[in-house]
């Protein structure tokens, strides 16, 4: 196919697609699926090699948030049985990352619910970072707390944060209807925040919410605009007692075109498989594997996933390797960009608050002169869909902010 030998070309050297190329690869036939793994499979080698990093999200603090953003089961008015809790402390946090540490994760991502923190909200979580730092030796720590004031960025990264994760999760065009409480505008100011402050940002998105193969394609545009060196894919988990309860929009193929969509757009820079990886791609998750460099270990913020040991099974059978924290994750071009502008030499970051995160870019990439595009025997496009598998959704009900012991 001359699309894909194109868009391996152009991933190899750092070129953005055009968008119209970016569209025919969520409009390729199943027929055509495993040429287009094959394809961004190059490409993940190209820069990531056959190496999985793993990350272990740990829920700082639970629902009760007052946004409204309708993917989100700790929403104000969500319904969900998930649980609610309030900050924990800064040892049972670090008790919580120790357990996915020990478990192979070389990231910790700490989330809270809410719109974003007070400074006594950051000087909590700073103590955190520092806690778990000390127990961890190597461990990367990101943030996710929600849209930052001035200045909260920067006491995070002194208190030793690697990264700070804010999605943008969805274009800007339909962002006011997946929320009303806050803007992407919000989102992105955040996520500069944060590079600003010297932190590697980590923003991605979620699919499955009733966007067009256009929105895909503008939020991944608008990401790489932005520049995050982490991009988390969340595939919508539709938690009965959401708005979006009802949108099971998503196949295992559809999941496997986005991610490839994501790898040729973002070649460089770390593609995370976030929430929904099991209730989405399900017996497929392994493909996935060549076209994300990076997972997040056993459970999420208020679902639970597969065994940790499962995943680290699936890694190893499909023949990658889990990576080691002596080995940086980002190419050394970016790996010495991140450096450059003040953050450690740790990789990139990688947020798990599927819901919380964003930003905007300032304005959306140039496409490049448009290349041959051959006619699709389009199969799949946004109307897609799956049948509900309400039965793979299980709310967390162990690890943080509980008495029984983590997945992990
Ligand atoms: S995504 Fe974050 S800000 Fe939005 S409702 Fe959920 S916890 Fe609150």
């Amino acid at each position: 196919m001359d699309l894909l030998n194109t868009l391996v070309d152009k991933g190899l050297r750092r070129e953005l697609p055009t968008r119209e190329e970016a569209l025919a690869v969520l409009a390729t036939s199943d027929d055509e699926l495993l040429d287009v793994v094959s394809a961004a499979g190059k490409v993940r080698r190209q820069w990531f090699g056959r190496r999985v990093k793993l990350n272990y999200l740990v829920n700082l603090k639970s629902g009760l948030c007052p946004e409204d953003c309708s993917y989100c089961s700790q929403r104000l008015g969500s319904t969900a049985g998930i649980l609610k809790y309030t900050w924990l402390k800064p040892d049972e946090a670090s008790q919580a990352a120790a357990a996915g540490v020990a478990g192979g994760a070389k990231r910790v991502c700490l989330v809270a619910s809410g719109r974003g923190p007070t400074d006594r909200d950051v000087d909590r979580v700073s103590q955190t970072i520092e806690a778990i730092k000390d127990q961890n030796e190597g461990v990367e720590v990101c943030a996710c707390l929600g849209l930052l004031s001035a200045g909260q960025a920067d006491k995070l990264r002194t208190a030793g944060a690697d990264a700070y994760n804010h999605n943008l999760n969805t274009s800007e065009g339909t962002y006011g209807e997946i929320t009303t409480t806050h803007t992407y505008a919000d989102r992105v100011d955040t996520v500069q925040q944060a590079q600003a402050a010297g932190l590697s940002a980590c923003s991605g998105l979620i699919a499955g919410m009733g966007e067009t193969d256009d929105d895909l394609v503008d939020v991944v545009y608008a990401l790489r605009d932005l520049d995050p060196d982490s991009v988390p894919v969340n595939f919508l988990i539709p938690f009965e007692g959401t708005p979006l309860a009802k949108e099971w929009n998503l196949t295992p193929q559809r999941c496997l075109r986005i991610l490839a969509m994501v790898r040729f757009v973002c070649p460089d820079v770390e593609v995370r498989i976030a929430g929904g990886r099991e209730v989405h791609l399900r017996s497929m998750q392994p493909l996935a594997l060549h076209l994300a460099n990076s997972i997040f270990l056993g459970d999420y913020l208020t679902s639970e996933g597969q065994a940790g040991k499962t995943d680290l099974d699936m890694i190893a059978d499909a023949g990658f390797e889990v990576e080691g924290t002596d080995t940086v994750t980002l190419p050394e071009h970016r790996a010495d960009a991140l450096a450059a502008a003040g953050c450690g030499s740790h990789g990139d970051g990688g947020g798990g608050c599927g819901p919380c995160g964003s930003s905007e870019p300032a304005e959306p990439a140039e496409p490049a002169e448009q290349s041959a595009v051959p006619e699709q025997s389009a199969s799949s496009d946004a109307s897609e869909s799956s049948e509900a598998r309400t039965d793979l959704v299980a709310v967390r009900r162990r690890g943080a902010g509980t008495d029984l012991a983590p997945n992990a």
